[in-house]
C-alpha cells in the first residue's frame, strides 16, 4: 500500500480522536462535543471553519494558490440509538447510545487528511472538509444544503466514503450509477367497524382488510416491478386489537420500501395506494395511506467515479478496488449531495472484525451490530484516500 509518511507517523493521534469520538457517542443532531472537537482540531492546524449549517454540521476550509476550483470531503458524525455490548476500554460510555456505523472513525479519517493537507499544500485550489451530522435518518446532508452549504461552500465535485464490515482491509468498492437505495416509510390505517367478536356480521374487520392488503402488496414487485429492476417492500409491524372477543375498529400497516431508481419507487407508492384504497372499498372499510420518502437512491457520477477509482488504485493496487461492487438496499444521505453536485461514495474495507476479537467483546462485526467497532488499521487508508483525492482532483 502507498500511504503517505506522515499521516501514518499520525495515526496514533487519530487512533486516540476516534475511540474518545467513540467513547462518547452523539445522536442525530446533537453532535455537540463531537462537533466542539472537529472545530477546535482545525483550528488548532489553522484552518478556517463554517458552523452552524444543521446547527451541529462544521466545515473546514484549506486553500491553496489561485485557482478557483474546489473539492468538497464529507464524513458523518452522529451515532445510533443502541446499546453496546463491546468491553473495550473505549467502549461508550452514554447508555443506549453507540458508534455503530463507525462515523467516528469516517471523522478521524477525515481530520487525518485535513491536518496533513494543511501542513502539505501540494494542491492549487480549495478544499472543503465537511462534517455532517445526523446521516442515521435525520438527513443532516440535505438540512446543510437547505442552508446553503454549496452556496457558502462552492464547490466542483464532492466525495463520501463508508467503512465496509466483511471487505477487507486495504481494499475498496465502487460503483458507476446506483450504489444504494432510496429508503422510504409507509403507514396504511384501516378503519372498520369493531364489534364483538361473537358477532362478527356486525363488523367490518379491518384485520381481515389489512391481510388482504398485505397479500395483494406482494403482487406488485413480482408482476408489476420489470423483473430486471430490483426492489424491497417489507412491512415490519402490524397493529390491532386489544382483546380476544373484540373485533377492533382499526388496523395499521407500517414498514419500508426501497430502490435504485425514483421511478421504481413511484411505481411501488401508486400500486400500494390504489391496492389499499380499492382492497378497503371492496370490504366496506375506509383506508388512510401515507407514504414518506426519505432518502433519494445514491447514484455515482460516472467521470467521478472513474477519477476516485484510479486515486484508490493507486494507494492499495489495481487488484484491491473492485469498480463493480455489489450495490445494497441501506441508504445513505450522501444521496442529496450527489443530487446536487457531481461526485462519487466509496466503500472502504473495515475487515472480518479480527480486529477486536482480544478482550472486544463477542458478536458479528456487523455495522449496526452492538459488537461492531470501526477497524483503525483503516485511519492512514482512509486519510491517505483523501489526500490523494484532493491533490489529484487540485493539482498544480
Ligand atoms: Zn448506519
Ligand atoms: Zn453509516
Amino acid at each position: 500500500m502507498q500511504l503517505i509518511d506522515p499521516i501514518l507517523a499520525f495515526h496514533t493521534e487519530l487512533q486516540q480522536i476516534r475511540r474518545d469520538i467513540h467513547a462518547h457517542p452523539e445522536l442525530c443532531f446533537e453532535e455537540h462535543r463531537t462537533s466542539e472537537l472537529v472545530a477546535n482540531k482545525l483550528q488548532e492546524w489553522g484552518i478556517p471553519v463554517v458552523r452552524g449549517l444543521a446547527g451541529t454540521g462544521i466545515v473546514g476550509v484549506i486553500k491553496n494558490g489561485n485557482s478557483a476550483k474546489a473539492i468538497g470531503l464529507r464524513a458523518d458524525m452522529d451515532a445510533l440509538p443502541m446499546q453496546e455490548i463491546n468491553s473495550f476500554a473505549h467502549t461508550s460510555q452514554h447508555d443506549g447510545k453507540m458508534h455503530a456505523c463507525g462515523h467516528d472513525g469516517h471523522t478521524a479519517m477525515l481530520l487525518g487528511a485535513a491536518h496533513y493537507l494543511s501542513q502539505h499544500k501540494n494542491f492549487d485550489g480549495t478544499v472543503y472538509v465537511i462534517f455532517q451530522p445526523a446521516e442515521e435518518g435525520g438527513g443532516g446532508a440535505k438540512r446543510m444544503i437547505d442552508e446553503g452549504l454549496f452556496d457558502l461552500c462552492p464547490m466542483d465535485a464532492v466525495y463520501g466514503m463508508h467503512n465496509w464490515p466483511g471487505a477487507a482491509v486495504g481494499s475498496f468498492g465502487v460503483r458507476v450509477g446506483p450504489m444504494m437505495a432510496s429508503s422510504n416509510e409507509f403507514e396504511v390505517v384501516v378503519s372498520g367497524k369493531g364489534s364483538h367478536a361473537a358477532q362478527p356480521h356486525k363488523s367490518v374487520d379491518p384485520i381481515m382488510v389489512a391481510v388482504q392488503i398485505a397479500q395483494s402488496w406482494q403482487t406488485i414487485i413480482s408482476r408489476n416491478t420489470s423483473p430486471l429492476e430490483s426492489a424491497v417492500l417489507s412491512i415490519t409491524q402490524i397493529h390491532s386489537g386489544s382483546a380476544t372477543n373484540v373485533i377492533p375498529d382499526q388496523a395499521t400497516l407500517i414498514g419500508t420500501v426501497r430502490g435504485f431508481t425514483n421511478e421504481v419507487i413511484d411505481l411501488l407508492e401508486r400500486r400500494m395506494q390504489a391496492i389499499a384504497e380499492h382492497t378497503a372499498a371492496a370490504f366496506d372499510a375506509n383506508v388512510q395511506f401515507s407514504f414518506k420518502r426519505n432518502y433519494p437512491p445514491l447514484v455515482n457520477h460516472a467521470d467521478e467515479t472513474a477519477f476516485a477509482a484510479q486515486v484508490m488504485q493507486s494507494i492499495v493496487g489495481i487488484e484491491h478496488v473492485d469498480v463493480q461492487v455489489e450495490p445494497t438496499m441501506g441508504a445513505e444521505d450522501f444521496a442529496f449531495m450527489l443530487q446536487n453536485k457531481p461526485g462519487c461514495y466509496v466503500f472502504i474495507g473495515n475487515g472480518e472484525g479480527e480486529h477486536r476479537d482480544f478482550g472486544h467483546g463477542l458478536g458479528p462485526c456487523n455495522l449496526h451490530n452492538p459488537s461492531y467497532d470501526f477497524n483503525d488499521d483503516l485511519l492512514p487508508i482512509g486519510a491517505t484516500y483523501w489526500v490523494r483525492l484532493a491533490e489529484a482532483y487540485l493539482s498544480l
